[in-house]
């Protein structure tokens, strides 16, 4: 694995920020800023565990604040949530990143590598209720070209948790086009396993709280059967497995042998300018 390259963001202090500017302070001023373009995204690694090869990144959004610089999303996403200002916003994230992986595509074909990037985007429950969002979707894929299995859309396992059928329809629509659908932050909620069958995901990411657990070695017993488990019962329901927070390789190690698919963490690249990712991936290319 390759560590990042130069110039990419660091986030601020999120305590420090947080004593400099109020809430109330922030979520005024979303909407302007979602006006004035000061959202930006960066793209964190998406790596095959079997092969080391870059298959795509996860688009991560920040707001570069023009007093008090970057903002990390955990601190304005849930006011955005709040105000509604998460559907126009997440709407904006998905266009640009629908574009970014477009850019990808014809640069590391072009370069020698094996496939195209693909790109996750973080849906908001918000985003999943909106009756908007099929037809904005297909709408951005067509305008850009990309093919529906270009995109993977991750939605949190406590989104879905007691969904009825109104609340799945719109990502069966879309799963069924192509899209891929991941299930986020998977082991966090309280979800029945056998629920699974009846969502339309492809892909499940097991919380970064599983990585941590394998940090110690020897690693907890019981966590290692957890995680076997669940990995098992994806593959035998034809989900992939994708794990985050990857910090060192010996996790990296750890989670390869207990069949884990993918993996997403510093280990491997922090989330940088979209230009980290095709240099990445046309690195494996080559070597
Ligand atoms: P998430 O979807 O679980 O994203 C993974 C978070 O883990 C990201 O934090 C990422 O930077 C961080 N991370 C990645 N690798 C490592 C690692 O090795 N160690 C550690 N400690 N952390 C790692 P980030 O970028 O601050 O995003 C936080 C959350 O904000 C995301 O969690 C997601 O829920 C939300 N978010 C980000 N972008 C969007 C977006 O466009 N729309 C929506 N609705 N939510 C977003
Ligand atoms: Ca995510
Ligand atoms: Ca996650
Ligand atoms: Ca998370």
């Amino acid at each position: 694995a390759k560590s990042a390259g130069g110039n990419r963001y660091e986030l601020a202090d999120p305590e420090a920020d947080a004593r400099a500017i109020t809430r109330h302070g922030l979520t005024t001023a979303l909407p302007a800023a979602l006006e004035r373009g000061e959202f930006f995204i960066e793209y964190q690694p998406l790596v095959h565990l079997g092969d080391g090869s870059v298959r795509g990144a996860e688009a991560l959004v920040r707001w570069l604040h023009p007093q008090h610089g970057v903002i990390g999303p955990d601190r304005f996403i849930p006011l955005a949530e709040h105000t509604g200002l998460i559907v126009p916003l997440g709407r904006w994230v998905l266009e640009e990143s629908v574009r970014q992986a477009r850019l990808w595509e014809g640069r590391v074909l072009d370069g020698g590598a094996t496939g195209p990037l693909r790109v996750n985007v973080n849906l908001s429950p918000m985003q999943l209720t909106h009756p908007g969002l099929v037809s904005d979707t297909v709408d951005i894929l067509e305008r850009e070209g990309l093919e529906p299995g270009g995109l993977c859309l991750e939605v949190t396992e406590s989104a879905l948790i007691g969904a009825d059928d109104d609340l799945l329809k719109p990502l069966r629509r879309l799963a069924e086009m192509g899209v891929d659908i991941a299930l986020d932050d998977f082991g966090t909620g309280y979800s029945n396993l056998a629920n699974l069958r009846r969502l339309p995901v492809s892909v499940l990411k097991l919380d970064r709280s599983f990585t941590q657990s394998m940090q110690h070695f020897p690693a907890d017993p019981v966590d290692l059967k957890i995680v076997e488990g669940i990995v098992s019962l994806a593959h035998s329901l034809d989900l992939a497995v994708t794990v985050e927070g990857v910090e060192t390789g010996a996790q990296a190690d750890q989670l390869r042998e207990l069949g884990c698919d993918t993996a997403q963490g510093w280990y491997y690249a922090r989330p940088g300018p979209p230009d980290q990712l095709h240099e990445l991936a046309l690195a494996d290319a080559i070597s």
